[in-house]
């Protein structure tokens, strides 16, 4: 197939397009290089060869975009481009709708005009809000209620995405609700590079490297055994298997949904356990208050994929996955599998 990547630079897409690529498919990226990086397009290049092409450009771009999709004979769109810090969302929503949510109509026109009738776009569990404790693990029949401006993009695309699967456009529609993803490629040809990085994982390791002093966990007084903040993490290349396993499940006229998580919850404390045990390197944290925008707990039911697309996630514990994290930290200075 020919697929189009948006937000390819990105780390998941990033690793989605090198999944593509390797399965022999030829792969276009889209990429502002707002936040991408660079240097994973340039390793998608070289791995691709010929089926690789990269268009140095934001999808808000609609005209463009069209022709993009025309001139490559495009099958198939996975939507990546957006951005994807909590925190800043709250302080910067517009930013946020406009990105998010203006880059996802744009990218849709330019779709129909094109006709092109197939995308997986990347959800959140963010648009599940601060869930009770009787709704969890989340099943994606639960309110989605979010609880911050990036929540509410992811959700308003899903809506989008319903709406014009149901409008007789000839559209078939994904949503994949994405947990806290992590981890990197196994041979480390791309991993996790946000700039800037404010992601749990990344961010504890680089304290086992000694690039940063300390972990400043946000918030110790929710309502969760440990009192931190309770996730469900997902290696990033099980996550690319979804996409590629609901890629192949698409039918026109219908728009599904489903939770990419392992169901597991697990606090930050015991995320600085995890990176304690895999790098054996003194990790120390100090403690601030609750960063905005975070709901205390969030663990998906990952039934439904399982049932419906056959998915099962190959790394199945936290020290498997911050152990994946932590190899790509230290690429170059280990040996790779
Ligand atoms: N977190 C933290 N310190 C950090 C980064 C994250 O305590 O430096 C917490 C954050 O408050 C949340 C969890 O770790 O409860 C996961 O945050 P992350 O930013 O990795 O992912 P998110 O859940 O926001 O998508």
């Amino acid at each position: 197939m020919r697929l189009l990547v948006t937000g390819g630079a990105g780390y998941i897409g990033s690793h989605a397009a090198l999944a593509l690529l390797e399965a022999g498919h030829t792969v276009v990226v889209v990429d502002s290089l707002e936040r991408g990086c660079r240097a994973s397009i340039a390793t998608l290049g070289s791995l691709g060869g010929g089926r690789f092409h990269f268009e140095e450009m934001d999808v808000r771009e609609t005209a463009k975009l069209t022709s993009v999709l025309r001139d490559h004979a495009i099958d198939a769109v996975l939507h990546f481009a957006a951005l994807a810090y909590v925190g800043e969302s709250v302080t910067e929503p517009l930013r946020y709708y406009d990105c998010n949510v203006g880059g996802g109509i744009s990218l849709l026109r330019a779709m129909v005009d094109a006709k092109i009738s197939r995308i997986i776009f990347s959800s959140s569990c963010a648009t599940y809000g601060a869930p009770t404790a009787a709704q969890l693990p989340l099943r994606e029949d639960a309110p989605q209620v979010p609880v911050n401006p990036y929540g509410d993009t992811k959700l308003v695309m899903e809506g989008l995405l319903r709406s014009a699967c149901a409008s007789g456009t000839p559209l078939a529609a994904a949503a994949l609700r994405y947990f806290n993803v992590a981890g990197a490629d196994a041979q480390c040809r791309i991993g996790e590079q946000h700039q800037p990085e404010t992601h749990l994982i990344p961010i504890t390791l680089e304290v086992a490297l000694g690039r940063r002093s300390a972990l400043t966990i946000f918030g110790d007084d929710y309502p969760t055994q440990d009192g931190t903040c309770i996730r469900d993490y997902v290696h990033v290349s099980d996550l690319v298997d979804a996409h590629l396993a609901a890629l192949a499940a698409l039918e026109i006229g219908q728009c599904k949904a489903w939770n990419v998580g392992l169901g597991c919850g697990h606090s930050v404390r015991d995320v600085v356990e995890s990176c304690r045990r895999v790098s054996a390197r003194r990790i120390d944290v100090q403690f601030a208050p609750r960063r905005a925008g975070d709901p205390a707990v969030l663990y998906a039911d990952p039934s439904a994929i399982k049932r419906d697309l056959g998915w099962h996630a190959k790394f199945s514990s936290l020290d498997a996955i911050t152990a994946s994290a932590w190899k790509w930290m230290n690429r170059g200075s280990v040996p790779t599998a």
